[in-house]
């Protein structure tokens, strides 16, 4: 089969009159300074413009309908599905960024269809075990360019998903994908008051999101982390920004039953940090006085007060020390690490048991390529089946 041109196009087709077209709703929405969808540099493969979608719209169904984002809810966040069923999978994980995200992006006049639909994406290449399968997988495919969350979200909405006749992947659109790329090469910066100089920033939806994730994350883990008792509330009390929202939950007037503290603290916290971020970065928009392009700045733009943004420093810290690397989870990691290198062993060593679209892609990538992206695909439920599947078991 011929494919079509690889010529770059934009969605081009004018909705029926009695539509708003995206444009003409853009016109009065977004800011100067946000990414408008006519703007776009369009899709890899040439598609007809659609009647009433913008084309980030179009890309954030073709994220939510592919198979690799059903796949999130079988992966953890940070805490397995062994341990109860309270706490975050990673799709409600990349629910909540969104809702973040589009908060921000509201506020600020930005273009939320863009910033959804990069919201939904940025965790899509996640392998099974959260960062500690990462981690395995980086090293099994250490002589093969190592493994990147980041960047197997591009290969799988590129490359592997196949929901197209025409083309492979999603064909998303440039700037959701050159927004996933960022991720890649470089942490995008989080803005603070006076902040030091750094790398090129890209455009401001794309540095939304990274902001979204951080205070998603931050937040949601506190909770999930007491409600599973690996800290005491006691314990968390002091520690940076959570301290600052129990004193202003404290001097709040109506009184908190003790069974929705945990639950007001960490919607605090999210408010505390959005607020902030929202408060500060119209600070600096105000300054903006056109259009804003990658390159126009080597400040981040979106980013919280200073003194905000040093006290969430400090909960990362502690959530690093106390929860991530809190022996419960630790002991999950060594599980989750020994089985993924087990497994990738073995289907180098049988490669017969790879499914057949993964024997064709080792013509492409080769053999421990097409292992490393067959086990990254897997749920952490999938990935325990073929361990117990394969393996010669204790007994
Ligand atoms: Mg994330």
């Amino acid at each position: 089969m011929t494919l079509p041109t690889t010529k770059k196009v934009r969605d081009t087709v004018e909705p029926p009159s009695s539509f708003e077209s995206i444009d003409s709703r853009e016109q009065k929405l977004l800011a100067a300074y946000a990414f408008p969808s006519h703007a776009t540099r369009g899709r890899k493969y040439s598609e007809p413009g659609h009647r009433y979608r913008g084309p980030f719209q179009r890309d954030r169904d073709r994220i939510v309908h592919s198979a690799a984002f059903r796949r999130l809810s079988g992966k953890m966040q940070v805490f397995t599905g062994d341990m109860g069923d309270y706490h975050r999978t990673r799709l409600t994980h990349t629910m909540e960024v969104t809702s973040v995200a589009r908060t921000i992006a509201r506020a600020l006049r930005l273009n939320e269809d863009l910033v959804e639909a990069m919201a939904l994406l940025h965790d899509i290449g996640h392998p099974p075990f959260g960062h500690a399968g990462e981690d395995a997988l980086d090293a099994c495919l250490a002589d093969a360019g190592g493994f990147s969350h980041n960047a197997f979200a591009l290969t799988l909405v590129e490359e592997l998903e196949q929901r197209y006749p025409e083309f492979p992947g999603l064909n998303l659109s440039h700037e959701v994908l050159e927004g996933q790329r960022t991720r890649i090469h470089k942490k995008v910066e989080v803005a603070t008051s006076g902040g030091q100089d750094g790398p090129t920033q890209p455009i401001l939806e794309v540095q939304v999101v990274e902001a979204a994730d951080g205070i998603a994350y931050n937040a949601h883990d506190v909770d999930d982390a007491l409600k599973l008792e690996l800290v005491t509330f006691d314990e968390l009390a002091p520690v940076p920004l959570v301290d600052t929202v129990i004193r202003e939950m404290q001097a709040a007037s109506t009184s908190i039953p003790p069974q929705l503290v945990r639950q007001v603290l960490v919607r605090r916290l999210v408010d505390c940090q959005v607020s902030s971020l929202i408060e500060a970065t119209s600070g600096r928009l105000l300054r903006l006085a056109g259009p804003y392009a990658p390159g126009d700045s080597t400040d981040p733009i979106i980013g919280m007060e200073t003194s905000v943004a040093v006290a969430r420093r400090g909960l990362a810290e502690f959530l690093f020390h106390r929860i991530y690397r809190h022996p419960r989870l630790l002991k999950v990691r060594c599980v989750a690490q020994d089985r993924l290198r087990w497994l990738f062993q073995f289907y180098l060593e049988h490669l017969t048991e790879l499914p057949e679209p993964f024997r064709r892609r080792m013509r492409t990538v080769g053999p421990p390529r097409a292992v490393g992206e067959y086990l990254a695909g897997m749920t952490d439920r999938y990935c325990t089946e073929q361990y117990e599947r394969h393996s010669p078991g204790p007994g």
